[in-house]
């Protein structure tokens, strides 16, 4: 019964830049920067797709989604997120709970956790009870602690929920 544990580890990094959305947690956060990046840099979806994928054996974001891809260019990592969770759940797995940390200077991410939570509740199938999300800052060290970007780390608990096709 043991064997039907999974735990995946997940971590992303985006640069700040002009004149791009802030996105997190498929949230729009108001923000002067907003993080580059291919798709629509959502750090903290990618975390969590890099700890399914892991979890499930699954390689990783780059190798489902490539940045060379134009089909991902701008695309909502909300999309990417149904996607890779289509193919671990194909795999016969499900998320027992997940947890998230934010390493960022600004902006402050208390205020959006609820609507990230509810996102994450959604696209994964789980009550919000299950998602752990919370931030904290680098205090001023650092490329992150200097502001110049957001990093995310993220682990996932999957449970063999049907045998494996
Ligand atoms: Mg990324």
């Amino acid at each position: 019964m043991t064997d039907g544990f999974r735990v995946g580890l997940g971590f992303d990094f985006h640069p700040f830049g002009q004149d791009r959305r802030l996105m997190l947690g498929g949230v729009r956060i108001p923000h002067p920067l907003g993080l580059r990046g291919h798709s629509d840099a959502d750090a903290l979806l990618h975390a969590v797709i890099d700890a399914l994928l892991g979890a499930a054996g699954l390689r990783d974001i780059g190798t489902w989604f490539p940045d060379t891809d134009p089909a991902y260019r701008d695309s909502s990592s909300r999309v990417l997120l149904e996607k890779a969770y289509e193919q671990v759940r194909d795999r016969g797995f499900a998320v027992v709970n997940l947890d998230i940390t934010v390493l960022a200077e600004a902006p402050r991410i208390q205020p959006h956790v609820g609507a990230m939570k509810a996102n994450l509740a959604r696209l994964l199938s789980v009550e919000t009870g299950r998602i752990g999300l919370k931030a904290t800052t680098m205090e001023g060290c650092g490329p992150i602690g200097r502001g110049e970007g957001i990093a995310v780390q993220a682990v996932v608990l999957l449970v063999r929920s049907k045998r494996e096709a």
